[in-house]
């Protein structure tokens, strides 16, 4: 097929659309002067309607490949809320709740290291250089003033079972929870609600004194 028409030079009529158009319109075969039959929005319609077709075909696949996925991915949240998950970091499962809350496209919503190993690098970070840890809690604490507040005043508010028994254990490791008597974990609620009313007097106390 001669691509050059003697009566409308530099034109083509394409086999698609029936449509004369400039040569430019035709994408190039091989050489400067060999051109596709058809023309390029023909070409291009032709191509969408078959990648919509090849699509349609793969769809009921494509669907059950995302519904396997979504059941794998639930089934393996629920593994690691029932047995915990391995540590990034020194490798060892622990329960999901060592590790820290994170948001973003975590399967589980949290961090990939262990309390220990995050405490861990906060004690090495410290080591190399007690100052910057200290200004950087400082800092955080001066931004984070009012809601550090809210929180400890949450707290005091609902003095939980596991925070009574984890102040009463702290630095026994031989101290089993299970081990303590009610009445001790009772007493020992009482004491720091008493404490932390104290606290706030002294706390209001001094603020009265400066605002005078
Ligand atoms: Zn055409
Ligand atoms: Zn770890």
């Amino acid at each position: 097929m001669a691509d050059v028409n003697d009566s409308a030079p530099g034109t083509k009529v394409c086999t698609g659309c029936a449509e004369r158009k400039p040569l430019e319109a035709f994408h190039l075969l091989g050489g400067p002067d060999r051109r596709r039959a058809r023309c390029r929005a023909c070409v291009s319609a032709y191509m969408r309607e078959r990648a919509a077709h090849i699509r349609e075909a793969n769809a009921p696949a494509l669907a059950a490949a995302a519904r396997l996925r979504l059941e794998a991915k639930a089934l393996e949240l629920e593994r690691r809320r029932l047995h915990g998950k391995a540590c990034g970091c020194c490798g060892v499962v622990r329960p999901l709740e060592n590790f820290e809350p994170r948001s973003g496209w975590r399967l589980d919503g949290r961090g990939s290291k262990c309390s220990d190993c995050r405490n861990a690098k906060k004690r090495r970070r410290y080591a190399r250089d007690p100052s910057s840890s200290i200004a950087r809690r400082r800092a955080y604490s001066q931004a984070h003033a009012d809601e550090l507040r809210m929180k400890w005043l949450q707290r005091s508010a609902d003095l939980a079972d596991s925070y009574i028994v984890k102040r009463l254990t702290d630095g026994s490791p031989g101290l089993r929870a299970k081990n303590i008597p009610r009445s001790l974990i009772e007493l020992k609620r009482e004491q720091l609600r008493l404490r932390r009313l104290a606290k706030e007097f002294k706390q209001a106390v001094s603020k009265a004194k400066e605002d005078q």
